[in-house]
């Protein structure tokens, strides 16, 4: 979609620190991480809501979240997908964030999970 700031990032028209791609899926970095290694995973084709993504667009997302999160060490994190505005959706391309808790429990010397 011309107008989509998702799917200029998709063709390289708006710049991204990117972190994956393949042929259906790509990842990013957040413009405004909401803690460090904020990233979006999206499907390489347009569509405001889930229901408008076919699912061999949505099958690598997960996986590739997980992958993400895995490399920055953290070990408690968030994946989420806010679909719609109603639910605090901004960009309307379809978007997964995985969010990287900061790891608490090492900072204070305790180890988790317990060993
Ligand atoms: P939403 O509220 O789930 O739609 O989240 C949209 C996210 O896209 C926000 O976390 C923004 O910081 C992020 N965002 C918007 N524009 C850009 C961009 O150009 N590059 C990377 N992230 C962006």
């Amino acid at each position: 979609m011309a107008t989509c700031i998702f799917c200029k990032i998709i063709k390289g028209e708006i710049p991204s620190f990117k972190l994956f791609e393949s042929d259906k899926t790509l990842a990013f970095l957040d413009i405004q991480p909401l803690s460090q290694g904020h990233a979006l995973v999206i499907p390489k084709t347009h569509g405001e809501k889930l229901a408008d993504i076919p699912d061999d667009y949505l099958t690598e997302i997960l996986p590739v979240a997980k992958k993400l999160a895995i490399a920055t060490g953290a070990n408690e994190y968030n994946i989420l997908q806010n679909n719609g505005r109603g639910a605090h959706q901004e960009v309307p391309h379809v978007h997964f964030h995985m969010i990287p808790k900061p790891n608490v429990h090492e900072g204070l010397g305790i180890s988790w999970p317990a060993q």
